[in-house]
């Protein structure tokens, strides 16, 4: 006997189910606001089984899944690599000041540019 199921595909984070059993994201250090696009749940549904729950999920990429932004003008860590004083690759974080990041920028993580070109 084939399950019940009622799957629904979510187009993205406007959808309805979007965000159906995903809890918000508890509130990170420095953040200051909801993210705008996910809303405070850091990812949503591109699937769910309205049934069984089932899910498939997407991380949001303007707070990359953390659910909480940046905003105003403070600065934003970027994780960057940078040689170390011996020669070595080291991860560093760079701060840099809101207004040099586009969400294009926020979006690409570490592979930022810093002087947007
Ligand atoms: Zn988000």
């Amino acid at each position: 006997m084939p399950h019940a199921s009622n799957i629904v595909v979510c187009d993205g984070p406007d959808s309805p189910h979007a965000f159906d059993i995903i809890p918000l994201k508890p509130r990170n250090g420095m953040l200051d606001a909801r993210c705008p696009i996910c809303l405070g749940h850091g990812e949503w549904n591109t699937e769910i089984d309205l049934v069984s729950f089932r899910c498939k999920r997407a991380t949001c990429d303007r707070c990359l899944g953390a659910g909480w932004v940046e905003t105003g003008n403070d600065p934003i860590g970027v994780p960057d690599i940078e040689l170390s004083p011996e020669g070595k690759p080291q991860w560093v974080i760079n701060y840099v000041p809101r207004e040099d990041v586009t969400q294009k920028d926020a979006s690409g993580g570490n592979l930022l540019v810093p002087d947007g070109s």
